[in-house]
């Protein structure tokens, strides 16, 4: 079976910026599996994908556009202190926040006596991706997981369940639990504190291992 719509996807992968640089690897948490065509991972990945099968490695690089898009001065902001409230605010700090872009994490670059600085950019954004990767699976998807947009899988992205579904319902629209919002769109790269905020993985969490 080779990679195309509506085929869970099996893949291991290294993930490097221009100058070589690994940036994340699958490498200690096992193959990431993901659902073909379904906006899991980043799209110029899925197309460099397209049409493989289990055994092939390649290597896949991603422009930006492709990627995480092209960094905008357009998503930095300037908030004053006081609309913080109580929370501490220091420079590093990440949190979802739902902006007129849509829902997306912040981190705060700069904070002075009045205001904080925040950046909406994803921190890959602007880079070109180069992927290593080895397909190392390739099924055809189950119903639930078509409708669902995310693969099932023990040990996997929502697993744990008999193989069932642990997300909540109303989940973000890129993919469900454990989507490709964090670094190299792997599962779970997101912080696991901000996951439970926001209700997405369930009981016992997303499942992986780190
Ligand atoms: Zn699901």
């Amino acid at each position: 079976m080779r990679v195309t719509k509506e085929t869970v996807v099996g893949i291991e992968y290294t993930l490097k910026d221009e100058k070589g640089n690994v940036l994340d690897s699958s490498s200690g948490h096992g193959p990431m599996e993901y659902l073909h065509g379904a906006s899991n991972i980043i799209p110029g990945l899925e197309q460099g994908l397209e049409g493989l099968a289990a055994g092939d490695a390649k290597t896949v690089v991603v422009p930006p556009e492709h990627a995480y898009g092209e960094y905008s001065d357009k998503l930095i902001q300037r908030v004053p202190l006081d609309r913080f409230g109580e929370n501490k605010v220091e420079v590093g700090m990440r949190f979802h926040a739902d902006t007129n872009l849509g829902m997306r994490v912040l981190v705060i670059r700069h904070v002075d006596d009045k205001e904080a600085v925040l950046d909406g950019n994803h921190e890959l954004a602007g880079k070109t991706l180069t992927f290593d990767v080895k397909v190392v699976s390739v099924r055809a998807a189950e119903l639930t997981e078509l409708a669902h947009g995310h693969p099932h899988q023990a040990g996997g992205c929502c697993g744990g369940n008999g193989g069932g579904c642990g997300c909540s319902e109303g989940e973000g629209s890129e993919g469900g639990c454990c989507s490709s919002e964090g670094s190299g769109g792997g599962c779970c790269s997101e912080e696991p504190a901000a996951q439970e905020k926001q209700g997405g993985c369930g009981s016992g969490g997303c499942g992986c291992s780190h």
